[in-house]
């Protein structure tokens, strides 16, 4: 089975603890590494979690609080030391390139590779990225700075035909290629036999969801229905959701019952305020509303679908 899984470098919310890491997910797509927003200490994750530096050439910022991003000129810093040449697509505010100028106009003559800035849309939902393999959609979330949650869909590919019906119904290979899109064929004799008898039917495409710093934003079941993996903050329990509400942030409640009405498969909660030792009060009050919810915790792999 083709990779579609996640692993998490840091489950913090403003503060990093001891134990926390301020915000950063890498999806792996077919051996591709997409990272998810860089707080402090992205790179030093990546190394501890072996993933493959080489292999990041896309990088995702949901907002510019530092919790998000303050790893990225760090992590930009080693690409260049490890002798970096791909490109790197960045997705981010378009102020995050005069945010790092200074800083990256002194690492200048040695950044080798080419950095391809992508400004994100806070208003309204965009595909930002699409290819052979993967479509990633950034829509808009609603906190005190502007900010995007990201949706990665996995691109399923042609059908695949039955063999046995190539030789059964005489199929032409010029035919082949029309009916892998989708098409009905018709025999020698004018029958038309329906696509869905000649080929294999497809898994439905895997996706996940990346929500992070927002308020409780119920519309969003739209954009997320059916994913497979939602990944929610929930940076308080409800006791404080007058303080979630001031500071636009969500509950784990709430980030259960966005997941319920999108249908998800499962809930993955993180963004932990630094006041949780224990998340456990978080889990069981997610759990309550529902039940396939999990704690994000640094080093977790997660197979996605
Ligand atoms: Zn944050
Ligand atoms: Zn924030």
């Amino acid at each position: 089975m083709i990779p579609f899984e996640l692993t998490i470098l840091g489950t913090s919310s403003a503060l990093p603890t001891s134990k926390r890491y301020p915000t950063a997910h890498v999806l792996n797509v077919c051996e591709r590494f997409f990272l998810i927003d860089c707080g402090e200490g992205t790179q030093i994750q990546l190394r501890k979690y072996s993933v493959k530096f080489s292999r990041i050439n896309h990088i995702f910022i949901s907002h510019l609080h530092g919790d998000h991003y303050f790893g990225l000129i760090g992590l930009l810093s080693t690409f260049s030391l490890l002798g970096r040449q791909n490109d790197l697509h960045i997705f981010s505010h378009s102020e995050l390139p005069e945010i790092l100028k200074l800083q990256l106009e002194y690492l200048q003559n040695d950044i080798m590779f080419k950095i391809i800035w992508h400004p994100l849309n806070f208003k309204r939902k965009m595909v930002i990225l699409d290819d052979e393999k993967v479509t990633v959609t950034s829509f808009p979330l609603k906190h005190r700075v502007s900010c995007c949650g990201f949706l990665f869909t996995e691109k399923t590919g042609p059908k695949n035909i039955i063999k046995e019906k190539i030789t059964e119904y005489k199929i032409l290979v010029r035919d082949i290629q029309f009916i892998k899109a989708g098409s009905d064929f018709i025999d020698e004799s004018g029958k038309v036999i329906p696509n869905e008898v000649l080929t294999i039917p497809q898994k439905a495409p895997r996706k996940y969801a990346f929500v992070t710093d927002t308020s409780y934003l119920p519309k969003l079941k739209e954009i997320l229905e059916g994913v497979n993996l939602l990944y929610h903050e929930a940076t308080y329990d409800k006791r404080f959701s007058k303080r979630a509400k001031e500071t636009f942030h969500s509950t784990a409640e709430q980030a259960a019952t966005l997941a319920q009405s999108c249908h998800a498969g499962q809930l993955l909660i993180g963004h932990f305020s630094a006041r949780y030792k224990d998340v456990s009060i978080l889990i069981d009050e997610a759990r309550s509303v529902f039940p396939s919810s999990v704690v994000a915790e640094e080093g977790m792999v997660i197979k996605i679908g």
